[in-house]
């Protein structure tokens, strides 16, 4: 899926950063909104190169910080990923993954059916679940490609 993921009208964003307690400034509006514009689960370095043109000043420590104070008021969320740095997710809606990891590119991927689990109602040890996320993971179109080249996997069928 191309194109920009679901997300909070800058209204919506700037009341949940106020209830949790976290001043809207224009700095941490530049960073959701570089954030919200890379549909690939940039990481805080990637956010933070994305903003050099129109915020040069901007050291990455606050960066950093921001980026905690985005995902304390729940405007973002980190994705885990394979030992590589955190990835960063402003989709606001619920979503499942497709990693590849050949090249560790992320994607978002909306299934009904997977989108539509309900949680177990007891889970061990008292926890109390709130939300999942599956994370699929393969090769991507190019990777596979790759692949498939080199003999590594067999070829596809064409559909
Ligand atoms: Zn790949
Ligand atoms: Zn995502």
């Amino acid at each position: 899926m191309e194109g920009s993921p679901p997300l909070l009208s800058p209204a919506e964003a700037d009341r949940r950063l106020r209830a949790a307690g976290v001043r809207v400034t224009a700095q941490r509006r530049a960073v959701y909104e570089a954030l919200a514009a890379d549909p690939l689960h940039p990481t805080v370095e990637a956010v933070h190169s994305r903003l050099k043109k129109n915020w040069p000043s901007l050291p990455l420590p606050t960066v950093y910080r921001i980026v905690e104070d985005l995902a304390v008021a729940g405007l973002i969320r980190r994705v885990a990923s394979d030992g590589g740095p955190q990835r960063l997710d402003a989709n606001a809606e619920r979503h499942q993954h497709l990693v590849c990891r050949a090249c560790g590119r992320m994607e978002d991927w909306t299934s009904a059916g997977l989108s539509g689990l309900s949680l177990p109602r007891s889970l061990p040890d008292g926890f109390s679940g709130e939300t999942y996320d599956i994370r699929i993971v393969g090769l991507c179109r190019t990777c596979s490609a790759k692949a498939e080249a080199r003999g590594i996997i067999p070829k596809r069928r064409k559909s």
